[in-house]
């Protein structure tokens, strides 16, 4: 067996440790006979296995007992209406638009209402977190939404909007359990959990049960209403049961590794190796202002496509791959989430180190 150092930014690295237990049982899940893909959705095996998954993510996250948690499908993308669906009551809902994914959450929106651009950093190629301690708010948005990590560019809101009372929505797939948060600032605070927690399938809502209505835009579907979802506790219809399973085991992980603050100190060391050296690099160089650098992706560039293609093919030889950066901004971008080791993020510098040695 050979693992690769992979620095995708989704479908992502996950514990080695969670792999080799999927592993294990695999063909008998602790006694039952079978895997937990091949399980009935609403037997006491797996009951226990997505209530295990509940409480140990209510834990990691300290979240309030006034907020529910939603094991969902259709990815990070579905809640881009879901959200609206479910939300827009006045029908006009606040964006700021730091990326690809922010804006797509603000086109999908303006389908079922008006969807107001509050600020944005599009002018820069998205590679700053606009000021957003005093933006000019209207007073009748039934939420402010942001995407608090921006996985195309390499952001992160350090200091979250001022919303000005208005509820927060917040989208962190990629940096979800990377370090500990105050769950009771948002309304809803969800992602899709191939980038930091577990295979693609799944999304967490995370959701403030005032939220949770009847009241829904006419025309929402069934299953696109969080109520069918929390009522039903995430088993109306089949959820992705063996998704869950695996984000499970992540939970524990994390417990076992410390806990979120424990991961925000390894995910700080292991940024600082990076980052470091991009400052001091003749060849590298990062493309996001210094104060808004996302710990979970990093991009670079070396200013020349062909030394960047030549980088990236190089560096997949060597074991350290998917550092192709996302085709809408070219250069490269290395994924260093939770389960990627520190080892691999000072290989990787070291041999970016010897790269720029030889064609600087
Ligand atoms: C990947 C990503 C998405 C899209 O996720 P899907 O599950 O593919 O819909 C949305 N938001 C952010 C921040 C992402 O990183």
């Amino acid at each position: 067996m050979s693992r690769v150092y992979n620095f995708s930014a989704g479908p992502a690295v996950l514990p080695e440790e969670v792999l080799r237990e999927a592993a294990d049982e695999m063909m008998d899940y602790q006694g039952s006979g079978m895997s937990v893909m091949e399980m009935s959705h609403r037997s006491k095996t797996y009951d226990k296995i997505i209530k295990d998954a509940e409480a140990d993510l209510r834990d990691l996250m300290n979240i309030p007992d006034n907020y529910k948690v939603l094991f969902l499908q259709g990815g990070a993308s579905q809640q881009f209406a879901m959200i609206p669906m479910n939300l827009m009551k006045n029908k006009k809902a606040g964006f700021i638009v730091t990326g690809q994914w922010a804006k797509k959450a603000y086109q999908e929106a303006s389908i079922y209402g008006e969807a107001v651009k509050l600020a944005s950093s599009e002018d820069k190629t998205f590679s700053y977190i606009p000021d957003c301690s005093d933006l000019d708010i209207p007073e009748d948005l039934d939420y402010v939404y942001i995407c608090e990590n921006n996985t195309i560019y390499g952001t992160k809101f350090w200091e979250l909007p001022n919303t000005k009372g208005h509820t927060l929505i917040s989208d962190v797939s990629s940096c979800f359990l990377s370090e500990p948060v105050d769950v009771s600032k948002y309304g809803i605070i969800y992602g899709g959990v191939q980038k930091n927690i577990g295979p693609a399938g799944v999304v967490i809502v995370i959701i403030r049960e005032d939220l949770i209505t009847e009241d829904t835009l006419p025309g929402t579907p069934t299953m696109l209403k969080y109520k069918i979802h929390a009522d039903n506790a995430s088993l109306y219809n089949t959820p992705p049961a063996y998704g869950i399973y695996i984000c499970g085991k992540v939970f524990k992980w994390l417990k076992k590794m410390g806990g979120l603050s424990a991961m925000k100190k390894h995910n700080e060391e292991k940024a600082k190796i990076l980052y470091d050296f991009l400052d001091e690099s003749k060849l590298f160089k990062g493309t996001v202002e210094a104060k808004d650098r996302s710990l979970m992706n990093v991009p670079f560039v070396t200013g020349n496509e062909e030394l960047d293609a030549k980088f990236v093919k190089e560096a997949a030889a060597a074991g350290f791959v998917n550092l192709k950066g996302h085709r809408s901004v070219g250069g490269m971008r290395a994924s260093i989430y939770n389960a990627m080791p520190k080892e691999g993020v000072e290989k990787l510098v070291a041999f970016m180190k010897e790269f720029e040695a030889a064609n600087v």
